[in-house]
């Protein structure tokens, strides 16, 4: 299938298109879900669900090549924030990849609230979940309505409030037509940390019970760097989320830390048991973790 040959630069747009569906725009998902992503005549939908996600014995490869995730279990409970965390190449995207089901396990299962994602409509299944990315999606049109994209029926009122709890209205009231200012859809005139900050107040105002994040660092000052992670705090209570770490914070919060190398799970655990360990994490908190803070 297409799927298998799609290049790895692709999954920023895969991504980006994720969007409407949590927007609840499902038509752009049809139209893919139509050419390459057939669901089951005999999938089903979700209902409102409580965020419990489980992979067991989880393996999946990408073309003919060795196992690219290699019998990965974990059960996130309701509200839990699992990191993951590991060397480039580990298989963090992966993972979530297969959690939004833009490519199915070749063996073993997903579940989320009990439900074998494989069953459910993939447009139906992503619009459980928000996306917070590395790349975030703008599309050409005013700064309300690229926030609104997180539920196409909210109120000014509830776009703002949003925006508040997203740490994004102040620069938003600094713009020269505040949340009427229009964005160019690569979204340059504003910065990186502040389309972040828009970024997370579209999933705030899309109320989602299972959030995929994946931090970014890179090109973002302190200021703005602590209002992103005080908002991520805000918009990560109460909800289950799967996030590729990179930030020290995150990940010394998290309920669970899968350490993830070369497709496997080699350790698993929190902050304070994985440092006990004295395995992988360990030296990986000891080098790479702490040079990231200091640097
Ligand atoms: P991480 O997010 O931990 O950096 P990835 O999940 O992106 O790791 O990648 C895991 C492995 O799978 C890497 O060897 C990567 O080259 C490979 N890979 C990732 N995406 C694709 C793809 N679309 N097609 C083929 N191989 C891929």
């Amino acid at each position: 299938s297409r799927q298998f040959t799609r290049p790895l630069n692709d999954l920023a747009n895969q991504f980006n298109t994720l969007f409407s569906a949590v927007a609840g725009a499902e038509r752009v998902f049809e139209i893919i879900d139509e050419e390459e992503e057939k669901d089951d005549v005999a999938s089903s939908k979700l209902g409102e669900i409580v965020g419990e996600v489980e992979f067991k014995n989880v393996s999946f490869s990408y073309g003919e090549d060795s196992q690219t995730i290699k019998n990965v279990s974990f059960h996130a409970t309701p509200g839990e924030t699992i990191a993951l965390v590991g060397p480039t190449g580990a298989g963090k995207t992966t993972i979530i990849n297969l959690l939004a089901r833009f490519y199915e396990p070749n063996e073993g299962i997903i579940l989320i609230d009990g439900h074998d994602t494989g069953k459910i409509k993939r447009n139906n299944l992503r619009s459980k979940m928000g996306f917070v990315l590395q790349d975030t999606y703008l599309f050409e049109g005013t700064i309300r309505e690229n926030i609104r994209y997180g539920k196409l029926d909210a109120s000014d009122k509830e776009v703002e409030k949003a925006a508040k709890m997203a740490n994004a209205h102040s620069f938003i009231m600094k713009l020269p037509n505040q949340y009427d200012t229009v964005l160019k859809q690569d979204g340059s005139g504003i910065s990186q940390g502040q389309r972040q900050l828009l970024s997370i107040a579209r999933a705030m105002l899309s109320d989602p019970s299972l959030l995929i994040l994946d931090e970014a660092t890179s090109n973002i000052d302190t200021i703005t760097e602590m209002k992103i992670q005080e908002a991520l705090y805000r918009l990560m209570n109460g909800r289950t989320s799967v996030v590729i770490a990179h930030r020290l914070n995150t990940i010394q919060n998290a309920d669970q830390i899968l350490v993830l190398d070369n497709g496997q799970i080699i350790e698993k655990g929190n902050h304070e048991a994985l440092l006990k360990n004295r395995g992988f994490y360990y030296g990986l908190y000891n080098g790479q973790l702490k040079q990231e803070v200091s640097s």
